[in-house]
């Protein structure tokens, strides 16, 4: 795979050579979105060859590359993303000339990245967040309740999550509006109601159901594979101030309900298979419903940036790896299901927050500045504790391979002024 080449240039260091391939929706001028595939800084639309998928999967189903989002291509389940995977990558082959010495339909077939505008690439039905990262769960945990009770007796043995909000959930590009609410900034006075002051970005992943299961018929973990389509990057932002006064007993609401990000190209399963890595190690035994050997974790490079206003060049503040999850995608979906809940095609399934041991690979504000006793450094005289308005938040991942790299390319967000609270 490493020996693959396009006949389309792609630079050594871009996220999207052949040996990737991610799928996402685009519009250029005033036509309607499509679907597209992400080669060095082009875009292929599978619309324009749509009738190039011939094979026994996608022959009776072209039409679903005529759609304005993937979800009718990913109900149509595991052998048919296999089979499109392998149509795009032997017409992008530098030694095919079907496509490569065809000037009329390149012509029609290919976009500059920089002239087209990204859309959402999936219609998300149902949103989760897990949270899955030990050393973000260790960290949180020993701010609020001390190192010796930092982790909750279950957390070793339960992917532990919270089902989010899906209509809130926006692409990469999409500006944040700081969250008005409730807070109790003083233990012993009233709670007050105004703009969040602690709002904060969660370095996390995503994956995205492909083939969901139905009411009552949980997904076993040895098929968890075939329901996994997958990832994207994932800003979970969060109002740490109004996060803290509402969540017991019943966890995350309005702290997290106002916004979430991700990225606009679905890097697939297929795409990260070469930078599976061992499972993360567990020390204490798991009950078998959740129990697997192949490697499901994933080598991901990580990291966060932020921008302001003044800034030309964004100021990284934490570099992370995926390879961190304690508990893998497989895992979060079959226990999620195991009750007999139906995921869906298109269901968003977050990662939790992903940190590394080092404290410059904490993937929160409230961890980097460690609940507000120190400041975040960004150069030129800068410092945050947590993010200001004009604030641009940029996520970025990818897997080194030799000599070429598999990325999401960013995910962005800027935080716009809080409306004005008086009015309500
Ligand atoms: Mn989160």
């Amino acid at each position: 795979m490493a020996g693959l080449s396009s006949f389309i240039d792609v630079a050594e260091n871009s996220h999207f050579p052949i040996q990737n391939l991610p799928y996402g929706v685009f519009s250029t001028g005033n036509e309607d979105p499509q679907i597209g595939v992400a080669i060095g800084d082009k875009i292929l639309s599978l619309k324009r060859l749509s009738s190039f998928f011939d094979g026994p999967n996608l022959v009776n189903n072209q039409n679903v590359f005529l759609e304005k989002n993937l979800n009718s291509f990913m109900a149509l389940g595991y052998e048919a993303w296999q089979e499109a995977r392998t149509t795009i990558q032997n017409l992008l082959r530098s030694d095919n000339d079907v496509l490569r010495d065809n000037a009329e339909l390149r012509s029609q077939a290919f976009f500059s990245q920089s002239d087209a505008t990204m859309h959402m690439p999936v219609v998300i039905g149902d949103y989760t967040d897990f949270y899955s990262s030990i050393h973000h769960a260790t960290n949180v945990g020993t701010m609020f309740r001390g190192r010796d009770n930092a982790l909750m007796p279950n957390w070793k043995h339960i992917p532990v999550g919270y089902h989010g909000r899906a209509s809130s959930v926006v692409v990469s590009g999409t500006p944040i509006r700081r969250p008005v609410g409730q807070t109790k900034p003083n233990e012993n006075a009233p709670p007050v109601f105004g703009p969040c002051k602690l709002l904060d970005f969660e370095l996390e992943t995503a994956f995205i159901v492909g083939t969901g299961n139905k009411l009552g018929e949980p997904i076993s973990i040895k098929n968890a594979h075939k329901h996994i389509f997958g990832m994207v990057l994932m800003n979970d932002w969060s109002a740490r101030d109004i996060q803290k006064w509402e969540y017991v007993p019943l966890g995350p609401f309005l702290g997290k309900n106002f916004g979430t990000s991700i990225s606009p190209w679905v890097v697939t399963m297929e795409a990260l298979a070469p930078f599976a890595i061992p499972n993360y190690p567990k020390d204490v035994e798991i009950l078998p419903y959740l129990k697997h050997d192949d490697n499901y974790a994933f080598n991901i490079n990580l990291s966060v940036a932020i921008r302001d206003k003044d800034m030309v060049e964004p100021a990284v503040v934490c570099k992370s790896n995926f390879k961190y999850m304690y508990w893998t995608m497989k895992q979060q979906l079959v226990h999620h299901s195991i009750s007999g809940c139906n995921t869906q095609t298109g269901d968003l399934y977050g990662s939790g927050t992903i940190s590394g041991l080092e404290q410059d690979s904490f993937g929160s504000m409230l961890e980097l500045c460690w609940k507000g006793t120190r400041t975040v450094d960004l150069g030129n005289g800068k410092s945050r504790k947590f993010l200001q308005d004009g604030d641009n938040v940029i996520l970025s991942g990818f897997c080194q391979g030799e000599n070429y790299r598999v990325g999401f390319g960013t995910c962005e967000g800027e935080v716009l002024p809080a409306i004005d609270a008086s009015q309500f």
